[in-house]
């Protein structure tokens, strides 16, 4: 039998996820996964650690991204995989993405004081205030700082009465197209994918987004029933797409998705790593 599963969606402290990307890769040679992607949000800084602790593991690793944009007033997210590492095309976007974090963080910052809620950029970015810095931060570093504060006393308070789309301190900030993010994934020769398509409740808006110029769609995704991930796959192989999967894994901040939760094989994981090792060549 083969038991080939590689998960191609996580997150690790360069975003928002728990582990550092040493224990990231860690972890994913403990439960036998035998590939992986990281997909930080709009930074590819978990590679500098993770590239050589997967060398000494053994275990093959694709580069991988997972950049905000929007479409139609709608949060929608992107992944990108198998682009070089030293991409100035992508390496240029994720700078881009982390001044319009910073811009945004500062605004929500802004109403949360305005509601008798101060917290400081040292409160929230966890002692990491280099300008060189980086790490994304966003809203789920926004929403522990407020519980080390009292302000509320879980994530999920933080987001429903506060942070999340639509609540008082919500701003959305300037964000990238969907288009424009398609196409700087391609100049920096990486595949575009349609991250977790199950979320996105407006029809119109996947409409629009199956017409556009992606190579893939993650159909396989966190721990939705197999009943759910069908139809995805369905539109997937009806484009012609690639067919990406991974759990979205953030560590004990979502302590109900596991790594590995969503996976896929051999065949999905070798088609990412021949991209990624034909653009090394070149
Ligand atoms: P940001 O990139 O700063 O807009 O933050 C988005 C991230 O916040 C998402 O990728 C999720 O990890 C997390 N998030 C968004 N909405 C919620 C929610 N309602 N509850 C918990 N976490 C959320
Ligand atoms: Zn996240
Ligand atoms: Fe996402
Ligand atoms: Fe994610």
């Amino acid at each position: 039998m083969n038991d080939f599963r590689a998960d191609l969606h996580c997150h690790t402290t360069c975003s928002d996820g728990t582990a550092t990307p040493r224990e990231l890769i860690q972890l994913a040679c403990t439960i036998g996964l035998k590939g992986l992607s990281i997909t930080d949000h709009d930074t590819i800084e978990a590679y500098q650690e993770a590239t050589p602790a997967a060398a000494e593991k053994n275990l093959p690793l694709v580069p991988g991204l997972e950049l905000s944009t929007v479409h139609k007033k709608a949060s929608i997210h992107v992944l990108a995989y198998s682009f070089a590492l030293d991409s100035c095309p992508i390496r240029e976007f994720c700078m881009q993405q982390r001044e319009r974090r910073e811009n945004r963080n500062r605004m929500i910052l802004d109403l949360l004081a305005a509601r008798g809620m101060p917290l400081s950029a040292g409160d929230f970015r966890e002692g990491d205030l280099s300008a060189q810095s980086q790490r994304s931060f966003g809203r789920p570093h926004i929403a522990m700082a407020m519980i080390r504060k009292g302000y509320v006393t879980s994530l999920q308070q933080a987001f429903q009465e506060y942070i999340g789309e639509g609540k008082p301190c919500y701003a959305p900030g300037n964000r990238f197209s969907v288009e424009e993010t398609i196409d700087i994934i391609h100049q920096g020769r990486g595949l575009a994918v349609i991250a977790h398509p199950h979320l996105i409740e407006n029809v119109a808006i996947v409409k629009d987004l199956l017409s556009m110029d992606f190579d893939g769609i993650e159909g396989y995704y966190a721990r939705f029933p197999r009943s759910e991930q069908e139809r995805w796959v369905k539109i997937g192989a009806r484009k012609g797409w690639l067919i990406t999967g991974g759990s979205d894994y953030h560590g004990e901040i979502k302590p109900h998705i596991p790594l590995g939760s969503s996976w896929v094989g051999e065949d999905i994981f070798n088609t990412l790593q021949q991209h990624y090792k034909g653009n090394l060549s070149t």
